[in-house]
């Protein structure tokens, strides 16, 4: 998706050769004209997949899934990292290591948004070494649903998350793919 990589090009910025910050577009600024753009390119991507519902994660897949959801016109679901005294009836969680906070969290999701027969298309906002994603897949698939499609707005592709997900058997679609980066330099794959 070329506005995305001219964007992440224009103002993100690559730390060092393994984190890249977009928190003036994606994780803390959000560009919703951007987002909105992102939502259209999913709903392309997977018209095909006979998908029924969309899942993330809080906080920062949100914007990008909400997006998805309109485009798709479907209801959307968000699995909490954190647990709190209001969610505890209904509840299955799964331990997931967090790559920006090296420590793990319980992710958590309530088995009353997602139905068995469901066919779900899962947003995130980056995939490094797919912690995040297969976490989710677990507990989608724990509530009885099909997870048809992994959407990651950014997949630093240089990282294992994508080509796992793919051997395990699931059809991923990264709008920029990062296929190299040091501090001040983005490349992306063709
Ligand atoms: P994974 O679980 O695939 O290892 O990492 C994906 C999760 O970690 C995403 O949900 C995202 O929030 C965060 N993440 C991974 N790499 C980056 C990065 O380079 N920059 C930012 N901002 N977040 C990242």
């Amino acid at each position: 998706m070329d506005l995305l990589k001219q964007k992440i090009l224009a103002e993100g910025r690559a730390l060092n050769e393994h984190v890249l910050l977009v928190d003036c577009f994606l994780n803390h600024q959000v560009d919703v004209k951007l987002m909105k753009a992102v939502g259209e390119e999913f709903a392309r991507l997977f018209a095909d997949a006979g998908i029924t519902r969309i899942a993330t994660i809080e906080s920062s897949g949100i914007a990008p899934a909400a997006m998805t959801a309109l485009a798709m016109d479907l209801p959307l679901v968000i699995m909490k990292k954190s647990v709190s005294s209001i969610l505890s009836e209904g509840i299955i969680q799964r331990e997931v290591f967090s790559f920006t906070k090296n420590a793990p969290y319980l992710l958590t999701l309530k088995t009353q948004f997602v139905h068995p027969g469901d066919n779900v298309l899962l947003i995130d906002d980056f995939m490094a070494n797919g912690e995040a994603a297969f976490g989710g897949i677990a507990l989608l698939e724990k509530a009885g649903a099909k997870v048809g499609g992994v959407g990651t707005v950014i997949a630093k592709a240089f990282q294992p998350g994508m080509e796992k997900l793919r051997k395990a058997g699931y059809r991923v679609e990264a709008l920029a793919a990062v296929s190299s980066m040091s501090e001040g330099r983005i490349e992306f794959e063709d």
